[in-house]
């Protein structure tokens, strides 16, 4: 969890975020402070108590966690149910817009803009995501994954190899198994080869797994035509 937690040198994503929206719900502050979460002071504050639950666990990424106050960004990070439920793409001119699975696979053809940030719910509605979203990265349920060039080769990588006719479930496998690569030409199996072992590293996250399983799947639905 360490890499979440990292001081911000530039804007925060939630800052940026709530900068860009109308959808804000009108709470009245509590009192003038610190906010426990991302340390602007001073801020009018509402008490986290109101914000969050008793079973809430999230802490560890906030600045300020002996704090008992969060600004009006932080509270609407957390309460806002659309941020939970769907994909969004956050950039500090500020802007924030919900994008679609099929703007997803097209935003992950490329490095993340250090300007940009994306959310992305895997599963929609049960954990709170852009407050621990990065500037240059994905945000999923636990994790805030760096977007680069290697994970855009590992990302074609598997697009490939869906595309050859490979399962979600054999992708997982620590080798092609045979009775696909059987009716993959022989001449390509060399490239086969390579693209396994590029996902190799990968295997072992199962959020970047999974978010790129998601990111790859318009390439295996037109092969299985
Ligand atoms: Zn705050």
């Amino acid at each position: 969890m360490g890499k979440l937690c990292e001081p911000a040198c530039r804007q925060d994503v939630v800052a940026a975020a709530f900068a860009s929206t109308t959808m804000r719900k009108v709470v009245e502050p509590a009192w003038v402070g610190r906010c426990a979460r991302c340390a602007a002071s001073p801020v009018p504050v509402e008490a986290v108590t109101t914000v969050v639950s008793r079973t809430f666990t999230g802490y560890d990424c906030w600045k300020a966690p002996a704090e008992g106050g969060l600004c009006a960004a932080c509270a609407w990070a957390y309460r806002h149910p659309d941020l939970r439920r769907r994909m969004h793409v956050v950039t500090t001119r500020p802007a924030m817009r919900a994008v679609t699975a099929a703007d997803l696979r097209r935003i992950l053809l490329r490095p993340l803009e250090p300007d940009t940030a994306v959310v992305v719910p895997l599963r929609p509605g049960r954990k709170h995501i852009l407050p621990h979203a990065r500037w240059g990265s994905v945000a999923v349920e636990d994790t805030s994954l760096p977007w680069t060039g290697r994970d855009v080769a590992a990302a074609a990588a598997m697009r490939r190899l869906r595309a050859l006719g490979f399962g979600a479930r054999m992708l997982a496998e620590p080798a092609a198994p045979y009775p696909v690569l059987a009716q993959v030409a022989p001449r390509r199996w060399p490239a086969v080869f390579a693209d396994w072992d590029r996902l190799a590293p990968y295997r072992r996250i199962g959020q970047w797994w999974e978010l790129v399983l998601r990111a790859t799947v318009a390439a295996s639905a037109r092969a299985a035509k």
